[in-house]
């Protein structure tokens, strides 16, 4: 079904070229757009969701002009299903809150429409203009536009035509607009022909449009693995050196971009890519030194088979919490940080342990902001690693009562794994332990536990100091 698809618009693109041989083909857009009529594209409303299409017609039927555009767009051309539908319209944001009761506006650096139906969102934004050609009124007004010392911008809330619209875009492959009145496609910078030769180009020049916003880099690599396309030369020239850009995006919005990276089933190829362009460590500093160091050697390995994991749970439709990413990502260089803070310090391995999460979870806080509620769920998962390992008496079975029990038994599965191939720990034995421990009755966990106690298996405790009575007040020291 999708190779027939991609064959289609393959040969509509092919006889869409031929016809417009004599339009040149630039990146600098409107004298060439492609307009291509419905018998020379496959995009259907049938690929369309309702409400996207509801939103379309009723900004049409309201006076203004509305396109699909982006993802949308680009995804039915591939033969992929969009993973939500975008919309560009003439109508400001106040415009399209007065035609929607179910409408809501965000956003400050670029202010967008949401049109709410229960759990699915619409994005409707208004054309963006140049905000170069803003008048010096406009660009006084800060509501605007703002750019930062390095060409970063703060703000884009300049309006203008679809023509500027489309110039504004990231890649040529995102600037396809499709009407659902005349239902033809506007190609505005050669996107179709990007889609058929599957290559990511920025529209414009690239350091440009990088500056602009150095999240387009990240992007760039998120659009090659998911829709598996190459960058093009130019687009890709200067992502090495432009990287420490990357310092100035606010930790939130790299929190968005790890998710839309690490949890879209692609996680192990963009990081690999991200490894190779040197983009990685913009979010993970910390690890990035550990993994050029290779300290230890099976870091690499450990972070590649969580994030296979966590690649295969997400293309069998399995949940997936951000929370077990970060615990893998951040697992070895925490481990590293206890054993120093217990080198130099006389702390309790309890307090290292502490104090090491602290100063990891405080470094990585700078770059990403991972929300308070995935990093209870994270130092769970941690705790529960020692936890693990101590099973005699009652503390298998409140280990096993623990809410996260699932995730961190899952955790030390990966560890075993990794651990076991470098001779590390005895963790295989622990993790089979586990497994066993939950399919058995209540008698023979009973057993199990007695044995792990009989064989020492468990952590000896240290023997256990008596506390010193304390000094009663006596008549004397009163
Ligand atoms: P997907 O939704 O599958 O991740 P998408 O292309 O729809 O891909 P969105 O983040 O939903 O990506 O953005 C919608 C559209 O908005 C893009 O296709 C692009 O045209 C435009 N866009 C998004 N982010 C940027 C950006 N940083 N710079 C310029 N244009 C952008
Ligand atoms: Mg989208």
């Amino acid at each position: 079904m999708r190779l027939s698809i991609i064959k289609r618009v393959i040969n509509l693109c092919k006889k869409a070229f031929t016809k417009n041989k004599t339009q040149p083909k630039t990146t600098s857009l409107s004298p060439s757009v492609q307009i291509l009529s419905r018998d020379q594209h496959p995009v259907s409303r049938q690929f369309i969701s309702t409400n996207a299409l509801k939103v379309l017609y009723r900004l049409n039927k309201g006076g203004y002009k509305a396109y699909l555009v982006g993802g949308g767009v680009r995804d039915i051309l591939l033969g992929v299903t969009p993973k939500d539908f975008d919309i560009a319209t003439n109508a400001t944001p106040e415009q399209i809150k007065a035609l929607f009761r179910n409408c809501r506006l965000i956003g400050r650096r670029f202010r967008l429409a949401h049109i709410v139906f229960g759990r699915d969102i619409i994005e409707v934004a208004t054309f963006r203009g140049h905000h170069e050609t803003a008048s010096e009124k406009e660009k006084s007004c800060k509501k605007t536009s703002k750019q930062s010392e390095h060409g970063m911008l703060l703000r884009d809330n300049i309006y203008g035509s679809i023509e500027e619209d489309a110039e504004r875009r990231d890649f040529t492959i995102n600037a396809l607009y499709y009407s659902a009145t005349d239902f033809t496609v506007h190609d505005f910078a050669g996107g179709i022909k990007d889609i058929e030769q599957r290559k990511i180009r920025l529209i414009g020049d690239p350091e440009t449009r990088y500056r602009e916003d150095p999240v387009r880099m990240l992007r760039a690599i998120r659009f090659a693995t998911k829709l598996d396309m190459n960058i093009s030369k130019a687009t890709d020239a200067p992502i090495k050196a432009l990287a420490p850009l990357l310092e100035n995006i606010p930790p939130a919005r790299m929190f968005e971009e790890f998710l839309k990276l690490f949890l879209s089933g692609k996680a192990l190829a963009n990081y690999a890519m991200l490894r190779e362009y040197g983009l990685f460590r913009y979010f993970f500093p910390v690890v990035d030194q550990a993994l050029n160091n290779e300290q230890p050697s099976y870091i690499s390995e450990f972070i590649e088979l969580a994030l296979k994991n966590t690649d295969d749970r997400i293309n069998n439709d399995k949940r997936v919490t951000p929370a077990f990413l970060f615990a893998a990502i951040l697992w070895y260089p925490l481990q590293q940080q206890v054993r120093q803070l217990r080198e130099q310090t006389q702390l309790t391995p309890q307090d290292a342990f502490f104090g090491a999460l602290s100063e990891i979870m405080g470094e990585q806080q700078r770059c990403i902001a991972i929300p308070k509620r995935f990093q209870a769920v994270m130092k769970d998962i941690w705790i529960l690693q020692d936890k693990l390992v101590r099973r005699e008496g009652k503390r298998a079975y409140k280990t096993f009562e623990h809410v996260k029990f699932r995730a961190g038994y899952d955790f030390l599965l990966l560890r075993a794994e990794i651990e076991s191939r470098h001779e590390v720990n005895p963790l295989p034995e622990l993790a089979k332990w586990w497994t066993d421990f939950q399919s058995n009755n209540h008698e023979t966990q009973q057993q199990m536990i007695k044995s792990v106690a009989n064989t020492g298996s468990g952590p000896r405790r240290s023997p256990r100091k008596r506390r010193k009575p304390r000094n009663k007040p006596t008549a004397t020291n009163e």
